[in-house]
């Protein structure tokens, strides 16, 4: 399997080389070349195969040129290693917990596995250096994603006072080779920082630098993952009923990696794509109009996007077509008054807590839902996460606090020259 760049489709380059470089040329987006149909008995027998197994029968098609058979199971045993539950919350719907790794959002499925092919590509002599800046989530699993991968240096930059205690915590309490670097300045201003060191030539001859952005392949790829274990889960209820998945949505890449699973043969009805009031992609979805805008901040944060990056990836699957899209895509976006009315009303009827994220795709999932189909819905992150807003909702509700006591990090101002110094020392 080949991953071609989406501004340049004779650019063609292995697993491999994707996941190393990141970023295709011209800021183009790697995508596979082709989505192998999986055979009519994998989904026939799904419920008896072990979720490693179906792991493995999903993704070795993309990654053989560059993975042993060995060399996969390995990673997936130690990407997959916490629970990945389907839920009931009511008669026809259930999400899907997706909160059940050491950073507590869906981004650790990504992460992990990336960093496991890391570990595959690089050693100790080729050492890498990952930098990546951080709003809060990617930074935790990150962290956690590379936290002692040989021939790894991660180097975690996020803005002082402007990430939740809990996510800090995340990203400072490991050591070793995760530097968290605090920056006075603001998400934007690390991430400039990130920039600039990417496009400082002397300094990328020193260290050879990569990014764990969420643009990378190989986060995307596994997320594929979870689907195909919804349904080993969900088989047994669907009974040729139509399935429809919603999934919150900010960059992207948990629905891309959906679609993915769809022309795979995964039996989805129809996707949601779920927004907060950053609602892009529903405007393109109504108008065929793409028009990107700034984001605006929302209780659903991680989903502030208002220029998502894998809609070019999409734009790539369906060759541009918006009617053909719009047969495999619904789409909805919901107000924070929404969000916070449905998280209280599920808390009160079903002693369910959602996080923010979670109750925006429950919210779409619910307006498109008939009466005899099932219904699904990805809860991204755990509510504990978002304890401001969870508060707002249910004021009783606990929610742990973290003591920061052992936390490791170094601080800087916003200046490129002590940044530099800091990757050089
Ligand atoms: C990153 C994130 C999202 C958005 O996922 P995309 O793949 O970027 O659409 C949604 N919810 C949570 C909790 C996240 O951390």
């Amino acid at each position: 399997m080949k991953y071609i760049n989406t501004k340049d489709f004779s650019e063609k380059v292995s697993f491999r080389q994707a996941t190393l470089q990141g970023l295709a040329s011209q800021k183009g987006l790697f995508v596979p070349e082709s989505l192998p149909k999986l055979t009519s008995s994998f989904f026939d027998t799904i419920e008896q195969l072990s979720d490693i197994e179906i792991a493995y029968e999903a993704i070795f098609p993309f990654v053989k040129d560059s993975l042993t058979e060995v060399q996969l199971r390995t990673i997936l045993e130690g990407t997959l290693s916490f629970l990945i539950p389907v839920v009931a919350i009511q008669e026809n719907i259930f999400t899907l917990e997706l909160f059940h790794g050491p950073t507590q959002a869906f981004k650790d499925v990504g992460v992990r596995f990336m960093a496991r092919c890391f570990s595959q590509f690089v050693d100790k002599e080729n050492e890498v250096t990952v930098l990546v800046a951080t709003s809060g989530d990617t930074g935790s699993a990150v962290a956690h994603g590379f936290f002692e991968v040989e021939g790894v240096q991660a180097k975690v930059l996020f803005p002082k006072g402007k990430i939740s205690p809990y996510q800090e915590y995340q990203i400072t309490s490991l050591g070793k080779n995760i530097q968290a670097i605090e920056v006075e300045g603001t998400f934007d201003d690390c991430q400039t920082l990130v920039k600039q060191a990417f496009s400082d030539v002397a300094l990328n001859k020193k260290i050879p630098l990569t990014s764990a952005n969420s643009i990378n392949i190989a986060r995307l790829l596994p997320q594929m993952i979870y689907y195909f274990l919804a349904y080993k889960q969900l088989k047994h209820k669907l009974n040729n009923k139509k399935w429809l998945v919603s999934v919150p949505s900010g960059n992207f890449g948990n629905l891309t990696a959906g679609l993915y699973a769809k022309k795979m043969g995964l039996p989805v009805e129809q996707f949601i794509a779920a927004t907060n009031a950053n609602d892009t992609f529903l405007k393109y979805w109504e108008t065929g109009v793409y028009n990107p805008k700034p984001s605006i901040p929302t209780y659903s944060n991680a989903m502030d996007v208002g220029a998502p990056s894998n809609f070019e990836r999409m734009m790539y699957l369906y060759q541009q077509a918006h009617e053909v899209l719009k047969k495999d895509i619904l789409a909805d976006s919901r107000s924070d008054e929404h969000t916070l009315t449905e998280m209280k009303s599920i808390y009160k009827k079903y002693n369910y807590m959602l996080d923010p994220h979670g109750a925006v795709g429950l919210l779409a999932l619910k307006k498109y839902l008939e009466e005899d189909s099932i219904g699904l819905f990805l809860e991204t992150a755990h509510p504990k996460k978002f304890e401001t807003v969870v508060k707002k909702a249910i004021p009783g509700f606990d929610t742990t606090t973290v003591n920061l006591a052992y936390c490791q990090k170094t601080s800087i101002p916003n200046r490129y020259t002590d940044f530099l110094e800091v990757l050089t020392s």
